[in-house]
């Protein structure tokens, strides 16, 4: 067979680019177009396509080396003049091929182990959305050999932000799909009990707070009257609002959505019960599953007391409790203790660790708890819940320290307990194993860069795959998916992921943290910009924010950024663009922000890491 070397193309006349990533090691089976290494110039990333399909036999350029058109890439054994848009390239992944015969379905199983071979180059990238799928994944059982009530090109398991997309985007790319969901209403957690409620309490809590403050420059509104049944209402209209646009959208795409707990039964039927004693059989070409996670609870908590609450059962609002204890003072335990707080209740926070948000540095959840304090909200940080007693008069928690040695408060009786401590995905309760799709121990579905199964014809996404589970991850991952199930030869290339909380003030952050950063022993440069300094943030009263960016030193190029303060979440889009864009220093400080705007503060933290900074005054070293 034909040896090829694969050179750099044309890259716009740059000369001497460094390489920066390989993504493919000697032995891996490549396909037409995919890449092999990733090439990072001043102003942009590009990656070398392979020119053939083929086995990658060596790799002439390694990390760092600079490299411009011409220069020899890797040496490709082609597999018999393979040519681009037939993409299968014969490797040594069988588990496609192998399951596609188990499923007695020839045409699908066809098209199936050829995808599979396409992906498996990609699967081996560095940075995969998730962790890869093992090569010892368990066999998928026999096909039923009964009739399917329905068949479809693209079955979508879990209508989530995840799985709705995905199944739009299927159809928008012509493919046949349906869309199968326990639940009457479309949407997942995130617009049901997730995202979306929490983000219309988080709102009122919001005008509460502001209306409060007003009296600081001379406007009293008085002590806020609170009708619960009507925030409860507003709650409920907005997520009705977006569910019922979702059940409109699908209709509008031919989306077929069929009701009901599904299962696998074999690597291409799904069983779809409606828990009424009827099921349905659906047999599908390929599969995406998207059925998301569910809240942690802990054990010897006792669950059948309504006192006791997940993040679903305090998103329905069912009184404001004089007394509530959060179980975790993670992303969504302040969330709702920002909005329990604002509505009255007094409210204790513990936490395991010794921070609350942990993930988030430091400097950037400090104004939080500043704030939290003076509100009243306790927090008791190195601690945990280790004990709840149903008492008639309320529920009675008992603390321990999270270390030996260390301090807890006394028991306390409280009126209701939010248990906020993480969420577990829903991977093992799908017996996804029959369809030859390996779950790991954890729950977790392991994936590729394309969102590929260890079942190549089977896809996952969202919460189940991995963290951070967010919705915004999701629905990325679902257009890939959907895209890759159509054909198109794409993979991951996000770079990042960003974090935000909506708490009062809200914490953002997108990319390396600086302790992450300092852990990893980077040569990093930090420029902070306080919100004491702006005008805007003056101007609302809000100067307890700041704004800061980690760049390279080498490259100056942005790494990292994190803000905190009113409307971060917004704000974090735009470092999440320069992180992707590859921005150096002077792009962010050159390109003109409006004024007075909270998002000056991005340019102004570029413009203290490059000490030309006019709106702080900064000493110069001698
Ligand atoms: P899910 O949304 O969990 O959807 C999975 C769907 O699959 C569900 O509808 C489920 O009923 C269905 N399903 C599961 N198993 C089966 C089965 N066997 N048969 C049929 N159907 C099945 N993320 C953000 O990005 N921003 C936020 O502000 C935010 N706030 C949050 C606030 C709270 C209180 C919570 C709990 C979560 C929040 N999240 C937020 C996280 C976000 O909701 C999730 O990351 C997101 O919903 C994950 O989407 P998904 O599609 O993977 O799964």
């Amino acid at each position: 067979m034909a040896k090829i070397e694969v050179k750099v193309p044309d890259i716009g006349g740059y000369d001497d680019v460094p390489v920066i990533e390989l993504l493919v090691e000697v032995g891996d089976t490549v396909a037409v177009d995919q890449g092999l290494a990733t090439l990072e110039s001043d102003k942009a990333t590009m990656e070398v396509p392979s020119s053939t399909a083929g086995v990658v036999r060596e790799i002439r350029v390694k990390v760092d080396d600079k490299v411009s058109e011409g220069t020899v890439v890797a040496v490709i054994e082609a597999d018999g003049g393979k040519t681009d848009g037939d993409d299968a390239a014969g490797g040594q992944d069988s588990g496609g091929k192998d399951k596609a015969g188990a499923s007695g379905d020839g045409q699908a199983g066809k098209e199936a182990a050829s995808r599979s071979e396409a992906a498996d180059g990609a699967a081996k990238g560095e940075e995969s959305p998730a962790q890869a799928p093992a090569r010892d994944a368990p066999k998928a059982a026999a096909a039923s050999g009964r009739k399917a009530d329905v068949e479809c090109a693209v079955l979508v398991l879990g209508a989530g932000p995840g799985g709705y997309t995905a199944a739009f985007r299927a159809a928008d790319l012509g493919m046949d799909t349906v869309l199968v969901e326990r639940y009457p209403s479309l949407g997942g957690v995130c617009l049901n009990v997730g995202c979306i409620p929490s983000k219309a309490l988080l709102h009122a809590a919001a005008v509460i707070g502001e209306a409060s403050h007003a009296g600081d420059f001379g406007i009293d509104f008085g002590t806020p009257k609170i009708d619960l049944d009507k925030l409860r209402d507003y709650k409920d209209k907005v997520v009705g609002q977006l569910t019922k646009g979702l059940v409109g959208m699908a209709k509008q795409r031919k989306v077929r959505v069929v009701a009901g707990v599904g299962r696998f039964v074999s690597a291409y039927e799904l069983q779809v019960d409606d828990g009424e004693g009827k099921s349905q059989l659906v047999r599908f070409e390929q599969c995406i599953i998207a059925a998301g996670s569910q809240a942690v609870k802990l054990p010897g908590f006792p669950w059948d007391d309504p006192r006791v609450m997940d993040s679903t059962d305090a998103l329905e609002l069912a009184d404001v409790p004089s007394k509530l204890l959060v179980v975790g003072g993670g992303i969504i335990g302040l969330e709702m203790a920002t909005v329990y707080r604002a509505l009255g209740s007094e409210v204790t926070v513990v936490e395991f660790m010794d921070q609350l948000m942990p993930g988030a540095d430091r400097d950037l959840v400090k104004p939080l708890a500043d704030r939290l304090k003076k509100q009243g909200v306790a927090v008791h940080l190195k601690t945990k819940a280790a004990k709840v007693e149903a008492q008639k008069k309320g529920l009675k928690v008992g603390f321990e320290p999270a270390e030996e040695g260390g301090e807890a408060p006394e028991a306390q009786l409280y009126d209701r307990v939010l248990v906020a401590v993480g969420r577990s995905p829903n991977g093992g309760k799908l017996d996804a194993g029959k369809a030859g799709v390996e779950v790991n121990e954890r729950g977790f579905i392991p994936v590729d860069r394309q969102m590929r199964t260890s079942a190549r014809h089977i896809f996952a996404i969202g919460d189940l795959v991995g963290n951070p589970m967010l919705a915004h991850k999701a629905t990325h991952e679902g257009k890939l998916a959907a895209e890759v199930a159509a054909g198109e030869k794409k993979e991951w290339v996000a770079r990042v992921i960003p974090s935000v909380a909506y708490t009062d003030p809200e914490i953002a952050w997108v990319g390396v943290t600086e302790a992450e950063a300092k852990e990893k022993g980077l040569d990093v440069g930090v420029g902070k910009f306080p919100w004491a300094a702006s005008g805007r943030a003056i101007g609302i009263g809000r100067t307890e924010g700041f704004t800061k960016l980690l760049f390279d030193r080498a490259t100056q190029r942005i790494i990292g950024g994190g803000i905190v303060g009113v409307h971060a979440g917004d704000l974090i889009a735009e470092v999440a663009l320069a992180i992707e864009m590859g921005c150096e220093v002077g792009d962010i400080g050159h390109t003109i922000h409006p004024h007075p705007t909270l998002s000056e503060s991005v340019a102004m933290a570029a413009e203290v890491f490059d000490g030309t900074i006019t709106d702080l005054y900064i000493p110069r070293r001698k």
